[in-house]
C-alpha cells in the first residue's frame, strides 16, 4: 500500500510512521531524514540545502524530488511505502504522481497551538531519529534514547523562531495538497485535538481507515 501522511510539521507524521512501517511491513520514507542524512554526510548536495532545513524554509523542489525519487526506485518500496514530508509543494505532488500510483493520503489535522507546544519540546536521537516528547513521550533516562542509547538533542529548527517560520511554510505551500488529494478522492481526515493522546491511539484510527481503504480495492496494481 502506498501512503502520504500530509500534515504540518510536529503532528506527529514521523511518530506515526515510525509505528505503521512496522505494523504494515512497509518501508517509511521521511524526507526529512533523507536531508538530515545529506547534510550530516556533509556531501556536496548536504551544504547547500543545510541552509534551507535550518531555516525552516523549504528544499528546492528539483532537489528535493531528485532525491525521493532515489529512494522510492530501491527494491524496498515495491510493495508500498509510507510517506512522511513529501509533497509539500504542488510540484512536488505533480512530481510524484509521475513516480508512483498513491493509494491512501491521510490528512493529519492539529491546532497550532498543540503543534508549538509539542515542537518546542521534541527530541531527536542524534544516531537512529526516534522521536520523544519532553511532555508526552518522555524517554527513560533524560537525555538518552531508549532504542541505541545515543544522545538526545534538539533540532535547530524545532527552535521557537523557526517552528512559526516552519508553520507559514506550511499553510501556504502545503496545505492546498488538501484540496488536491481530496479531489482525487483519496483523503482521508483524523483528528488530533489533544497533546496527550498517546500515539498508539491515533495510530489505531489511521490503521481502522488503512484497512477499510483495504476492503475498497486498494492498494491497487503495484506495477507502477
Ligand atoms: P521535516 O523533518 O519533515 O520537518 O523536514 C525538515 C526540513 O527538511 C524541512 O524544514 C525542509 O527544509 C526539508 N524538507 C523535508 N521534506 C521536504 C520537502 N518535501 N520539500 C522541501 N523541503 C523538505
Amino acid at each position: 500500500m502506498r501512503i502520504i501522511l500530509l500534515g504540518p510539521p510536529g503532528a506527529g507524521k514521523g511518530t506515526y510512521a515510525s509505528r505503521l512501517t512496522v505494523i504494515l511491513g512497509i518501508p517509511h520514507i521521511s524526507t526529512g531524514d533523507i536531508v538530515r542524512e545529506e547534510i550530516k554526510a556533509q556531501t556536496k548536495l548536504g551544504n547547500e540545502i543545510k541552509e534551507y532545513s535550518d531555516k525552516g524554509e523549504l528544499v528546492p523542489d528539483d532537489i528535493i524530488i531528485k532525491l525521493l525519487a532515489r529512494r522510492l526506485r530501491k527494491p524496498c518500496c515495491e510493495k508500498g511505502f509510507i510517506l512522511d514530508g513529501f509533497p509539500r509543494t504542488a510540484r512536488q505532488a505533480e512530481a510524484l504522481d509521475g513516480i508512483s500510483k498513491v493509494d491512501l493520503v491521510i490528512n493529519l489535522n492539529v491546532p497550532d497551538k498543540i503543534i508549538i507546544q509539542r515542537l518546542s519540546n521534541r527530541l531527536t536521537c542524534k544516531k537512529c531519529g526516534a522521536i520523544y516528547n519532553k511532555l508526552t513521550l518522555k524517554p527513560k533516562k533524560d537525555t538518552v534514547c531508549d532504542e541505541c542509547s545515543s544522545g538526545l538533542y534538539q533540532r535547530e529548527d524545532d527552535k521557537p523562531k523557526v517552528i512559526q517560520e516552519r508553520l507559514d511554510v506550511y499553510r501556504k505551500k502545503t496545505e492546498p495538497l488538501v484540496e488536491w488529494y481530496k479531489k482525487k478522492r483519496l483523503l482521508k481526515d483524523v483528528h488530533c485535538d489533544d497533546m496527550m493522546i498517546p500515539p498508539e491511539v491515533v495510530v489505531e484510527k489511521i490503521k481502522v481507515i488503512i484497512d477499510a481503504s483495504r476492503k475498497q480495492g486498494f492498494p491497487r496494481n503495484l506495477t507502477k
